[in-house]
């Protein structure tokens, strides 16, 4: 059941709130409407949505997590299960909410059994990405979790070792820090991630 959604429905989170905040007309509705049929990798066969990601489309901070889940399968919308609402209740916490950035995966498409991204799927996916950060522009990228910051910087490095460092993405500044779903497993770390949060947020919006 592969449905398109229009763009602007697309982007509404769960409760029906739009939560893309700026024009229609946007460049970067015109390239969701360019590659959402996308069946260039086995995912596209697999998956209920191709999630291109959720938010406002000139943001300045651009989160990027691993790849959707089952939630974000089936709903079309990026970080809405569990993990979802730990990043809205961070970023509230922060002074910004879910409609101030660009929220998207290195992966469009659910991995089946969330497995991790393969190699093949990865390079066949990552230029959507870079073509998401021309047109959204941010001042900064963040990589969310190990796998995400691994996998955009080619790395193999523990997290605790690249929260605070300043990296490069695509002509980009890039910080790391937890994804919302570790903190979920250990609560004890979610005022590092806050930390890394208020840091970014003041530096770069
Ligand atoms: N985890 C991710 O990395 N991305 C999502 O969209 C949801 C959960």
């Amino acid at each position: 059941m592969q449905e398109k959604l229009p763009f602007l429905e697309f982007m509404r989170d769960v409760s029906g709130r739009e939560i893309f905040s700026s024009s229609a007309d946007h460049p970067l509705k015109t390239y969701f409407e360019e590659i959402h049929t996308c069946q260039k990798c086995e995912l596209g066969k697999t998956r209920n949505y191709f999630v291109f990601g959720a938010g406002n489309p000139d943001a300045d901070i651009l989160f990027v997590g691993e790849a959707p889940g089952e939630q974000e399968d089936k709903s079309g919308v990026p970080f809405v299960g569990r993990a979802g609402k730990l990043l809205d209740k961070v970023l509230v916490e922060v002074g910004i909410s879910r409609k101030d950035v660009f929220i998207a995966n290195v992966l469009k498409c659910r991995p089946p059994k969330n497995r991790d991204p393969l190699p093949e799927e990865i390079a066949l996916c990552e230029n959507y990405l870079h073509r998401q950060i021309e047109l959204i522009k941010p001042n900064v990228i963040v990589a969310l979790g190990r796998i995400a910051a691994n996998t955009l910087l080619r790395g193999s490095n523990a997290l605790k070792d690249m929260r605070g460092i300043t990296y490069t993405y695509h002509h980009t500044d890039l910080r790391v820090t937890y994804h919302p779903a570790a903190i979920l497993r250990n609560m004890s770390r979610y005022d590092i991630l806050k930390d890394d949060m208020e840091k970014i947020v003041e530096k770069y919006s």
